[in-house]
């Protein structure tokens, strides 16, 4: 049996890193997989045909989720092709880091809108459909950084903080009709975005790592899996950690 049989996932940012894996996982536990991108447009079709040959319906769309209309077009098509969705999985987001005093009002705003305004876009436009279904599960990716802040990352920290604090209000807002939202924060995970940090940086994350190694981003998606399934039926409003240790609540 599989744990996503049947199911309608849109996963934000699927053509590397944490959000492809979460996509190749999706479609191996049976479920059909939306997901966007904002550029990569060749990976996003090796995506599609990876996901297919599991044998469920695969579609890339290119929308920048920090745009609400593209964002919308996009959930309108997965139900007006699907008649429902499920699982909608917010992972697209980026950095753009610099010390406060440095740190431009484009910078701050890019970041916002992609990681944090992209994720009220999904909501808004999935919501009246899941009230109707009675069910539902979001999984918002934020970090421990959101959690604990990093120096010259105040904008990604406040938009992966403003993440939790509205995934939390959403699970008490829909909470009584079936509808599910958690949070998971990663914490080192070896993908083209760790790719960028100085050596020095890295051994110094490492050190505070119980686990000492980075994650994969297949760690993460295995828990994307479980929070989108129906073994997780009574959890909500929760920020679940997939650090390797580094944070202990
Ligand atoms: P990544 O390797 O940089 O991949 C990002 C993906 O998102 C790509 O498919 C990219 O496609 C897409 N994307 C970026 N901006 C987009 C936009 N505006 N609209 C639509 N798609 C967009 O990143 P990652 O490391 O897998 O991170 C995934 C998520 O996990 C992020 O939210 C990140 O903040 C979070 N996270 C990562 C780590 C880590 O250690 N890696 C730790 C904690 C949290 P295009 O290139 O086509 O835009």
């Amino acid at each position: 049996m599989k744990l996503l049989e049947g199911k309608v996932a849109l996963i934000t940012g699927a053509t590397r890193g944490i959000g492809r894996a979460i996509a190749e996982k999706y479609a191996q536990q049976g479920a059909h997989v939306a997901f966007t991108y904002r550029s990569s447009a060749g990976l996003a079709e090796e995506v599609e045909a990876a996901l297919s040959a599991y044998g469920i319906t695969a579609k890339g769309y290119q929308a920048d989720a920090g745009n609400m209309a593209a964002v919308q077009a996009v959930v309108d098509d997965i139900i007006a092709r699907h008649g429902r969705i499920d699982i909608i999985v917010n992972n697209a987001g980026i950095t753009g880091d610099n010390l406060l005093l440095r740190m431009s009002e484009e910078q701050w705003n890019t970041v916002i809108q992609t990681n944090l305004n992209s994720v009220f876009f999904t909501t808004k436009a999935a919501l009246k459909t899941m009230l109707k279904q009675r069910s539902g599960s979001f999984i918002n990716i934020s970090s421990v950084v959101g959690v604990q802040g990093n120096a010259g990352q105040a904008n990604y920290a406040a938009s992966k903080a403003g993440m939790i604090g509205f995934t939390k209000s959403l699970a008490k807002e829909v909470g009584s009709r079936g509808i599910r939202a958690n949070s998971i924060a990663p914490g080192f995970i070896a993908t083209e975005m760790t790719d960028a940090i100085p050596e020095k940086e890295l051994e110094s994350w490492l050190t505070g790592i119980p686990l000492k190694r980075p994650g994969q981003p297949s760690e993460v998606a295995d828990l994307c899996v479980f929070l989108g399934s129906d073994m997780s039926t009574y959890i909500t409003g929760q920020v679940l950690n997939v650090d390797g240790g580094m944070i202990m609540a």
